[in-house]
């Protein structure tokens, strides 16, 4: 445990619930593992009290803190500034304290494909991908993905005109279309890589699935985004198919990385946060 005394700095998670959260877990021994004299909480934030919330950290000199359910979009109302991929993406996930001057930015999409190329080895460069679900996740992957050069996009959702909308929000940065949910059967077979971004399979339903078994095929790769369980049903349904799997863990640990890479400008110990995690598994 790290020593506390007066130059103790804190960073920290707010949302609500936290209570489930392993990150104070996770980022305390990457912390202690980086030398860094710092202490990771989480606080549980309730809606009506985030514009509070956000001033008394600001006062308090917290240096910087993560933003989960449900506060990502919310919370950018209280900041200073905006990195470019929190506005294009249009949420924050991570925020820095510098000197009283707050600035939000999003770590999940460079988690993600951090995740995807150096967890299950693939390069976006030229590949066709199928994003389900238009939610916050599907924003932060989308975009990333399509920074990195992927050749098409479809977002695939159950609701037509925020899948609509999403692809509008990507279409200055990749070729990209939309479909209603139901009728993607034959973009997601085409597909190069699936990413699942809805919560569907998540802990405790963990028998459901997005979409049929049989519209995956072999050689292609499925990431979820769910981390509860690590293999969703989605996952060993697609190992069954003779897919290539990529479970949550590896963005959840990879955006954790960035942003303590962001406040401390050092390298986090991406193995020893994997380890932290497998033991809750
Ligand atoms: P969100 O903003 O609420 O979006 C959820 C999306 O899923 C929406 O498009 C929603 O459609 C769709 N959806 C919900 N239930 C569905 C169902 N039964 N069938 C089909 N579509 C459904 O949530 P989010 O923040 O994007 O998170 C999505 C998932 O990603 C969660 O499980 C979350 O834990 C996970 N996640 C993981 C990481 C990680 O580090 N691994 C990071 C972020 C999120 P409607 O708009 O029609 O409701």
């Amino acid at each position: 445990m790290t020593e506390i005394t007066a130059r103790t700095v804190c960073y920290g998670l707010i949302g609500d619930p936290v209570s489930h959260s392993r990150s104070p877990e996770m980022m305390n021994a990457a912390l202690s593992a980086m030398g860094e004299p710092a202490v990771y909480l989480a606080w549980r934030v309730e809606t009506s009290r985030l514009k509070q919330a956000v001033e008394g950290l600001r006062s308090l000199g917290v240096c910087g803190w993560n933003v989960t359910i449900p506060h990502k979009v919310s919370v950018m109302d209280f900041l200073d500034e905006l990195t470019p991929e929190a506005r294009a993406i249009g949420a924050v996930n991570t925020v820095v304290n510098r000197d009283g001057v707050l600035t939000g930015t999003n770590t999940d999409g460079t988690g993600y494909l951090h995740s995807l190329m150096e967890d299950a080895g693939v390069l976006p460069d030229g590949i066709r991908v199928v994003l389900l679900g238009a939610g916050g996740a599907a924003r932060a992957t989308g975009y990333a993905l399509a920074r990195a050069g992927v050749r098409h996009m479809t977002v695939a959702a159950r609701t037509a005109e925020k899948a609509e909308e999403l692809a509008r929000r990507l279409d200055s940065l990749t070729s990209v279309d939309a479909l209603p949910l139901a009728e993607a059967r034959r973009a997601v077979q085409e597909a190069d890589l699936l990413v699942q971004c809805t919560p569907v399979g998540m802990h405790p339903e963990t028998d459901a699935m997005p979409i049929p078994a049989d519209w995956i095929r072999e050689g292609q790769t499925v990431s979820d985004l769910v981390y509860r369980p690590r293999w969703t049903r989605l996952l060993r349904e697609a190992a069954a198919r003779g897919a290539r799997v990529h479970d949550g863990t590896g963005m959840l640990i990879r955006q954790a990385a960035e942003a303590l890479r962001i406040w401390t400008g050092k390298k986090a110990p991406v193995s020893l946060m994997k380890q932290v995690l497998d033991t809750f598994q």
